[in-house]
C-alpha cells in the first residue's frame, strides 16, 4: 500500500512567500558555488541530491487530502480538502479518458476539509463514480451547502459525475472495495471521525482535527487501541506541547508530543505529523519536528517510532 500527501496545511491553505523563494534561492546559489552545470538535467540531479531538505522542500501547502493507493482500479482519499485538486487532476491524467470510482472517507465537514471538492475535476466527468463515505448526519448538506448561490457558480446537482453518500458506524469495520475501514469519534467541535485502514496486513492510520485529553486514561488506551501497532498514524499536530494545553486548550487539536506519547502507547512504527497550522512556517514547523524526534529519543522503551512531518508531495510505501 501506498500513502500519498495532496494537502498537509489545517485551515486554510498557504504558500510559500515572494521573499521565501528569493532567500531559498540565494542559499542554494552559494550552496552551488564554484560548481557548473552543463544541463537542467544535472542542475536538477544536484538540486534532489545536494541541497538541504529545508531548500527543497516546504511543508503545507494545501489542506487535507490524503490518497490510499492499495493497489486497486479505484481510488480511496481521505478528506476532500484544497489538496483535491491536484489529486483531481493526477486521477484525471492516469485514467486517460476513462471513468474513475474515488471512494472518499471525510473525518468531518469543516471548510478545509470540503473545499477541494468543486474543483475535483472527476467530479466533471460523466460515468465517474464518487462514494463519500462518513459518519456525520450532515455530510451531504455540507457538500451541497458550499456550491449553493451565491457562494460557488457550479450546484451540486450540476456535477456530471454520480455521487453517493455512505453512512458508517464508530467502532464498527466495514469493508469498502477490499480495504478494511474502521471509523473512531474523535474529540473537536462538531464531532470528527478518524479512519484506520487494513489489508494485506498493514494498517494506516488518518486521526486529524483531533484534541486529546491524555489524563483522561479510558480515552488514551480507545486511541492507544485504534493506533495499535499501525504501520503509519496521520496525526493532528497542529500546536506545540505548551499551546495545546493552555492557550489552545479546547480548540480541538493536538500536539507533535501527544502524537509521540499515544503512538508510543500504541506501538505503531511511523508517526506523520499532520494538519499544520498555518501561521507556521517551514522553519518553525522543522522545529515542532526535531522536537518530537528529540521526545521520541528520550522517552523511548523497547521499540523505535519513527517520526515525520507531512508536505505535499510526501508518498509513503508500506
Ligand atoms: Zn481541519
Ligand atoms: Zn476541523
Amino acid at each position: 500500500m501506498r500513502v500519498r500527501f495532496w494537502g498537509t496545511r489545517g485551515s486554510i491553505p498557504v504558500a510559500l512567500t515572494t521573499s521565501d523563494v528569493r532567500d531559498r534561492l540565494a542559499a542554494a546559489l552559494l550552496k552551488a558555488s564554484g560548481r557548473s552545470f552543463a544541463s537542467y538535467e544535472e542542475a536538477h540531479a544536484f538540486a534532489s541530491t545536494e541541497l538541504d531538505f529545508s531548500l527543497t522542500h516546504t511543508f503545507g501547502g494545501h489542506t487535507p487530502c490524503v490518497e490510499l493507493e492499495p493497489g486497486s482500479d479505484e481510488y480511496f482519499v481521505c478528506d476532500m480538502g484544497s489538496g483535491a485538486r491536484p489529486f483531481g487532476a493526477h486521477i484525471l491524467a492516469r485514467q486517460a479518458g476513462r471513468p474513475a470510482t474515488v471512494n472518499v472517507f471525510m473525518s468531518h465537514v469543516h471548510w478545509d476539509h470540503i473545499m477541494g471538492f468543486p474543483f475535483f475535476g472527476p467530479a466533471y466527468v460523466p460515468g465517474t463514480k464518487i462514494r463519500i463515505h462518513g459518519c456525520h448526519e450532515v455530510l451531504e448538506q455540507a457538500f451541497r451547502l458550499q456550491q449553493s448561490p451565491p457562494c460557488f457558480p457550479v450546484e451540486f446537482d450540476q456535477l456530471a459525475a454520480t455521487i453517493e453518500f455512505v453512512k458508517l458506524e464508530p467502532d464498527r469495520p466495514a469493508t469498502v472495495s477490499g480495504l478494511t475501514v474502521t471509523p473512531h469519534l474523535q474529540l473537536h467541535s462538531g464531532d470528527s471521525y478518524g479512519y484506520r485502514f487494513e489489508q494485506g496486513g498493514k494498517a494506516v492510520v488518518y486521526s486529524t482535527d483531533s484534541e486529546h485529553k491524555l489524563e483522561n486514561r479510558a480515552e488514551a488506551e480507545g486511541f492507544a487501541r485504534f493506533f495499535r501497532d499501525a504501520d503509519i498514524v496521520i496525526f493532528d499536530a497542529m500546536y506545540a506541547l505548551a499551546d495545546a494545553i493552555s492557550v489552545k486548550a479546547d480548540w480541538g487539536h493536538s500536539s507533535n508530543i501527544v502524537g509521540v506519547e499515544l503512538c508510543q502507547m500504541a506501538h505503531a512504527k511511523h508517526l506523520v505529523l499532520f494538519h499544520h497550522e498555518p501561521a507556521n512556517d517551514d522553519a518553525t514547523l522543522e522545529g515542532l519536528l526535531k522536537e518530537a524526534r528529540r521526545f521520541e529519543e528520550l522517552t523511548r522503551t523497547d521499540h523505535a517510532l519513527k517520526v515525520s512531518a507531512a508536505y505535499d508531495g510526501l508518498e509513503i510505501d508500506l
